[in-house]
Parts: structure tokens; C-alpha cells; sequence
């Protein structure tokens, strides 16, 4: 099977609006395909009529102590994948300012958020996640991940206000609520925390037929309508948030939430 099949047999199509998780890894193992030629195919499909977003975070977080770095929108690399560095770089992306959590975008997306983006919910409202959640036709396309690279799930933490919503976990990091850029500090709220718990949502809309892994090779992917997830996913993460941190003594971060509020 060729790539593009692929990705048709799971539904991309033309004028969908897409995010993509993806690990190039995995997609090699199944497809003999460079990096520039997945993101070519997913561009063909989806047309400059659609839009598609990859997340490029950075995580330029100001520090208490030690050293940290500065965002600088050009230069700096995606934290996130091979694949969103090569799309942050290919022909008519432009990125978003959050220095922490910064968006490549390219197609009609362009025409309602620009480089300007930065919102102090960085993954909350007015952010490009909240602007999936808007829009008919939208999707999450998993290429090769599972769902603790699921970013969506943090603005599902934000908008269900889950306990910790607005708690920063990492302050055994000496991580402070402020990202920084070369064009200066911006004060956040509503910190992302951390996202492995979100494979335990994964595995209740698996075993609820919700969503259906598309599986070739070694390589499993989902594509999930961005409606179903923020239906189900209000519902599961106001009722059964406790499921979403990690188990109590393996992290850090999810031990902090879980003595502050469970
Ligand atoms: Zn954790």
C-alpha cells in the first residue's frame, strides 16, 4: 500500500481540518518514505482549501533556578517530532508566538489565526485547539502515537475544569508560570501538566467503540473527529479525572496534583 491510500483509507480527505501527532519512526517502519514526502501527501490530500496544524512546542518556560531558553519563533526547534520540525519548515507554514506551546499552520487556518497567536492559556481558550473545537469537519490524525501526545486533552482539562486546571506541576523543575521569547515574558495561566494519564481516556473510548485504531504493519494510527472527543472527553474528565494522573509514586508532577487535590 502506498502512503497516501493510507491515509485515505482512515478518511483524510480535501478541506478537512486536521492536527497531526505523529511519530516519524513508527511511519518508516511501515512506509519507505522520507520526512518531506508525508508531509507532501498529508498537504496533497487535505488541499490549501483545508487547513493542517502540528504542534512545535518548546517549553521556554522562565526558571527560578538554572539556566532556561529564550524562544525565538524562527530558529527554534520543535520539541515535538522530526515531522513538525520539517512541517514548521516546509513551503507556507507559519508558526504561532507561545513560547511554550507554539503551533506550525498551514491552509484557510491562516485566514482566522497568524503568527501572532499567544495566548496566556496556552493550550485553553482563544487558542488554536480552542479554534479546532469551533470549526465543522475537524479532526486529530495519530500517526504512530497514542494518546499521551494527545494535546487536545489538556484543553479538555481546561475547559472541564478539572481540579488541578489551573495548577502548575512543575515546580520541582523551578518552572514559573511565565514563557519567554525573544520579543519578552508573557504570564500564563492554566499550565499544561503532564499527559500520560490520557492513554487511560484512549483506552475507554477503545473499549467503548468510540474510535478504532487503523492498523498497518507495525504502524497504528487513529483519526478521530474533534466533536467526539470534546463530547466524550467533557463528560470522562469531569467524572473520572482521578484516571488521568499517573500511578501515585512513578511521576513527579502527577504526585504534586494528586497530594493537592485528590
Ligand atoms: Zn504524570
Amino acid at each position: 500500500m502506498k502512503f497516501d491510500d493510507y491515509l485515505f483509507q482512515i478518511g483524510l480527505r480535501e478541506k478537512q481540518k486536521i492536527i497531526v501527532h505523529s511519530s516519524f519512526k513508527r511511519i518508516s517502519a511501515a512506509f519507505a518514505i522520507s520526512p518531506d514526502e508525508v508531509i507532501n501527501s498529508l498537504k496533497d490530500i487535505v488541499t490549501s482549501n483545508g487547513s493542517i496544524i502540528f504542534p512545535t512546542f518548546t517549553y521556554c518556560f522562565k526558571k527560578s533556578a538554572g539556566d532556561y531558553e529564550i524562544f525565538d519563533p524562527e530558529n527554534s526547534k520543535s520539541k515535538v517530532g522530526l515531522l513538525s520540525e520539517t512541517f514548521r519548515l516546509s513551503e507556507g507554514v507559519i508558526r504561532t508566538s507561545s513560547p511554550t506551546h507554539s503551533f506550525a499552520l498551514w491552509g484557510k487556518i491562516k485566514n482566522d489565526i497568524d503568527e501572532t497567536n499567544s495566548p496566556e492559556s496556552p493550550l485553553g481558550r482563544e487558542s488554536v485547539l480552542d479554534w479546532l473545537t469551533h470549526q465543522q469537519n475537524s479532526f486529530v490524525l495519530m500517526l504512530g502515537t497514542d494518546f499521551s501526545s494527545l494535546s487536545y486533552g489538556h484543553y479538555l482539562e481546561v475547559i472541564s475544569k478539572v481540579p488541578w486546571f489551573d495548577f502548575s506541576p512543575w515546580d520541582y523543575l523551578n518552572v514559573l508560570p511565565i514563557g519567554v521569547s525573544i520579543n519578552g515574558e508573557q504570564k500564563l495561566k492554566e499550565i499544561p501538566g503532564c499527559a500520560k494519564g490520557f492513554v487511560n481516556f484512549e483506552k475507554y473510548l477503545l473499549d467503548k467503540k468510540f474510535i478504532k485504531k487503523h492498523g498497518y504493519k507495525s504502524l497504528s494510527s487513529y483519526f478521530i473527529k474533534i466533536q467526539l472527543l470534546f463530547d466524550e472527553g467533557i463528560k470522562y474528565f469531569q467524572t473520572h479525572y482521578d484516571k488521568l494522573l499517573c500511578p501515585i509514586g512513578s511521576c513527579q508532577a502527577c504526585d504534586s496534583r494528586r497530594r493537592k487535590f485528590l
